[in-house]
């Protein structure tokens, strides 16, 4: 089972990288407006690497947590940049809960993607309302550990969340990160790092469903 686990998340980036590959350019557009303009860059370098150590950490039947380690390291080596470094932490973190658990059930899954988002919380600082990652991040967490009913609804709502989030940061002026700088040039238009993590969740949750 864990193998299996290792083997979905190999394909769940695989398939994060081929939608960010479809969006690079809209992600390096959104990033120019009020920051430096390589997100969609910086985040096809660090999925892409991430996807290729997760593909070798499978066939070198390294399971669940030592994949995810494997692609988040690769993941902030190659992207560079806050978000690089930010999505790097929240995989190696998830993915020392999980090497805790002896079998990793749904709760334990849900509750290590919690764990790393915490800590991207922490490490950046930022809160929701700052325009950051963290707007589409925070309500994918929040929707991920409602209790009771089935969990595959659970996985969708927390998608659907993310992408609410990302869309509602389009009203916001950034308040952190580089984007700071630039004030309420944003404004109308939603955060790279928002729109990338909702776009990833979503990826997810539609690879990983059974
Ligand atoms: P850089 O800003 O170093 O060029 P990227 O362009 O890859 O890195 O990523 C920019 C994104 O990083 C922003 O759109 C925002 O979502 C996210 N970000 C920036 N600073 C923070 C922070 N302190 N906490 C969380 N996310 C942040
Ligand atoms: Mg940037
Ligand atoms: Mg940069």
């Amino acid at each position: 089972r864990d193998r299996a686990l290792a083997m979905a998340v190999s394909r769940a980036f695989a398939a994060g990288a081929a939608a960010i590959d479809a969006e690079v350019d809209d992600l390096g557009r959104l990033d120019s407006i009020a920051g430096d303009g390589d997100h969609g860059i910086g985040m096809q370098r660090g999925i892409t690497a991430a996807a290729s150590a997760a593909a070798l950490s499978v066939r070198h039947s390294k399971g669940l947590a030592g994949t995810l380690d494997a692609a988040g390291r690769a993941w902030a080596e190659k992207a560079g940049g806050t978000s690089g470094a930010l999505w790097g932490l929240g995989l190696r973190t998830a993915a020392a809960h999980l090497s805790r658990c002896d079998d990793a059930t749904e709760a334990d899954i849900a509750t290590a993607v919690a764990a790393g988002i915490a800590a991207i919380r922490e490490k950046g600082g930022a809160r929701v309302g700052d325009k950051t990652m963290v707007d589409a991040a925070a309500p994918f967490a929040k929707a991920l550990a409602a209790r009771g009913g089935d969990r595959s609804a659970a996985w969708l709502a927390a998608a659907g969340a993310a992408s609410r989030g990302a869309a509602e940061t389009a009203r916001l002026g950034a308040r952190t990160g580089r984007a700071r700088a630039h004030g309420d040039k944003g404004i109308g238009h939603p955060d790279p790092g928002a729109v990338s993590f909702a776009l990833l969740a979503n990826v997810a949750v539609t690879t990983l469903l059974p």
